[in-house]
């Protein structure tokens, strides 16, 4: 606390600044108020210890550091210092506090293929589903508690993963000024990951006691658990599915899921035009890698992961039956690989034009822009079984009645898990650092369990309006353009007339 000395000063301060604006007091260091840290030595020790523990380093750990009694008595402390003045201390010992010095995030929302998966898949099933959801006002109250008696509730339960890490894991923190755009690759610590479920209506995905629950936690990387495979997620999905029959079989369950690469990921032996020969063929099927019961690759004496070659499922024809891609039995060729110009035949192309049509363009398969019926391959692809093929997490959610809807790409603001982790970390970062995994693991449990109901039900409330208004805004762009072409249909018309 600053005595009486102290306010006259500020008084005798504020007036001379009155009088005369260039008349600021300056601070007289190195005179009477050396701060400890300006000590060469004393520095030198804090920089080594924020050093020791990584990048993601707090004012706080300079807190902790000198709560250490042997510190202490070394610097004969006899406390340690208060948060404001470890801060300060950040800043004079080079440090400020802003965002990673990382490359550029390239933003890929309004790519072409993004935006018609936003508009024209994403959000008519979510318009869709809402239909059919709880509706959550603030305060926790449930607004609309079903709106048709005739159809069951529709439940959302967004997945995601995030990372833990011993040291606190945070875009923002203390940069020093001498770190160039390449951050320090050493000691963000130990790391958790996890992988969970939430829904606005029940929270995390778990059993009413909490008892069995859909939290995964992994750790990931190499002598650890291994890495979160598309393996691993179908897996998860299982977990969580098993939970919802027990517990809640009465909603409409629906994952979103974000497009990740292990989430989208189609089976091995899905349809693809891409290798197929024109002409039949013996033999030819689909290269997969040879895994073991846990979806782990098996190794060759080689050193290379061990392939096979598996048939490819079959295609399916317009009017909605399977069309198998081999010959059948009792054929000439049973078993033989059918070729794309049967298969096209199959569908009903004409004989005739599909013998005198080329296997691909080029050997790039570079097809003029816009062609649909230039080669097989491209006429293939455009096929609507070959165009729709399911990912691997959506057959097996389908087989077992529970619905999947992947987010668009760049849009993962649009999952509200985010503010969910972002909750959980914000109490997460206060609780005394620790690099043991007992530790790790303990926090992020308790941190994730801190996150409560009320939050998920309004985010969830927010967010609802946010793909409300997503949608209204394409009904006025269609509305738009249909009146620009009324319009221009009005003008030629009375061109015509005049
Ligand atoms: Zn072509």
């Amino acid at each position: 606390m600053k005595g009486p000395w102290f306010a006259r000063n500020l008084r005798k301060w504020a007036k001379a600044y009155i009088e005369d604006r260039d008349n600021l007091p300056v601070h007289l260091y190195g005179s009477s108020a050396t701060s400890r840290i300006d000590d060469e030595g004393f520095a030198a020790e804090i920089q080594l210890h924020l050093q020791s523990i990584g990048k993601f380093i707090r004012a706080l750990d300079i807190v902790h550091y000198l709560s250490d009694p042997e510190v202490q008595k070394r610097h004969g402390l006899k406390k340690t210092v208060s948060l404001a003045t470890a801060q300060r201390w950040m800043k004079k010992l080079g440090y400020r506090w802003k965002k990673e010095p990382k490359g550029q995030y390239s933003d890929g929302h309004e790519r072409e293929d993004v935006v018609y998966y936003r508009q024209h898949i994403f959000l008519p099933a979510w318009a869709n589903l809402q239909s059919r959801m709880r509706i959550w006002e603030h305060n926790n109250v449930n607004i609309e508690e079903i709106r048709s008696h005739t159809t069951r509730r529709v439940v959302v339960w967004f997945h995601d993963e995030s990372t833990f890490y011993a040291n606190d894991r945070r875009k923002l923190r203390w940069v020093h000024i001498a770190e160039g755009a390449v951050p320090q690759p050493k000691g963000e610590g130990a790391s958790i990951m996890v992988a969970h479920f939430i829904s606005a209506d029940y929270g995390w995905l778990q059993s009413p006691d909490g008892k069995e629950t859909a939290r995964i936690l992994f750790k990931a990387g190499k002598n650890r658990d291994g890495y979160y495979t598309s393996e691993e997620i179908l897996k998860h999905t299982k977990q969580a599915m098993d939970i919802l029959d027990k517990y809640y079989p009465d909603d409409e369950h629906v994952f979103v899921f974000d497009n990740a690469t292990t989430h989208v990921k189609r089976a091995d032996d899905a349809l693809s035009a891409r290798k197929m020969p024109k002409a039949p063929s013996q033999g030819w099927g689909v290269e997969v890698t040879v895994t073991n019961d846990d979806g782990q690759p098996l190794y060759g004496p080689n050193g290379k992961p061990m392939k096979r070659k598996v048939p490819m499922a079959p295609g399916r024809l317009h009017d909605g039956c399977l069309q198998p891609l081999y010959f059948p039995e009792g054929h000439l060729k049973a078993g033989w690989f059918k070729g794309m110009g049967q298969i096209l035949e199959e569908r009903g192309y004409d004989k005739e034009w599909v013998r005198k049509l080329r296997a691909q363009c080029g050997k790039n398969f570079n097809c003029l822009p816009g062609a649909r019926d230039c080669c097989c391959r491209r006429v293939l692809f455009n096929e609507p079984d070959f165009v729709n093929v399911e990912s691997r997490l959506e057959t097996f959610c389908r087989e077992r009645d529970f619905s999947v809807l992947f987010l668009p790409k760049f849009h993962c603001k649009l999952n509200f898990i985010e503010q969910c982790w972002g909750f959980a970390k914000r109490v997460y970062c206060h609780y005394p650092p620790s690099s043991k995994e007992v530790d790790l693991e303990r926090n992020v449990i308790t941190a994730l369990d801190s996150v409560p109901l009320e939050s998920h039900q309004e985010t969830g409330e927010v967010l609802t309006k946010v793909y409300l208004a997503l949608y209204i805004l394409i009904i006025l762009e269609m509305a738009l353009i249909s009146i620009i072409l009324l319009v221009r249909k009005m003008m030629l018309d009375n061109r015509c007339f005049s």
